[in-house]
Order: C-alpha cells, then structure tokens, then sequence
C-alpha cells in the first residue's frame, strides 16, 4: 500500500507517531517520514499504519 502525507494539511497534533513510527515529525512538529524525504512512501500492510491514518483529524494522511 501506498500511505502519502499532506503536510500542509497537518496541525501537528502529534497523534500518528503514537500509532506508528513510520512518521515522525519536523521541528514545528509537522509530520514526515522517518526514513523519507518523500512525499509518498510505498509500505507492507500494517494495522498500526492504517489506524495512524484513519486517525489523523485532519486527513493529512493518506492510503491507497
Ligand atoms: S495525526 Fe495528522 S494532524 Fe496529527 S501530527 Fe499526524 S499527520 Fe499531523
């Protein structure tokens, strides 16, 4: 699956880490990736990542 953030749309409230470590977070506390400097990252099925999107308030991220 295909997981995409859309920072601009992220109000840095920190909730996705908690469910995955696939994102971590600018200084200003807005999301990215861990390992990425990308947009958009190709990764395995995972509960914890589906569940950091379905999460997110703001849909500042998103699956396909
Ligand atoms: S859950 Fe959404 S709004 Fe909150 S930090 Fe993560 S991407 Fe940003």
């Amino acid at each position: 699956m295909k997981v995409s953030i859309i920072p601009e749309n992220c109000i840095a409230c920190g909730l996705c880490q908690t469910y995955s470590n696939v994102f971590d977070y600018h200084d200003n506390g807005i999301v990215k990736f861990t390992d990425s400097k990308q947009l958009s990252q190709t990764v395995e099925d995972d509960t914890d990542i589906i569940q950091a999107v379905k999460s997110c308030p703001t849909k500042a991220l998103t699956l396909r």
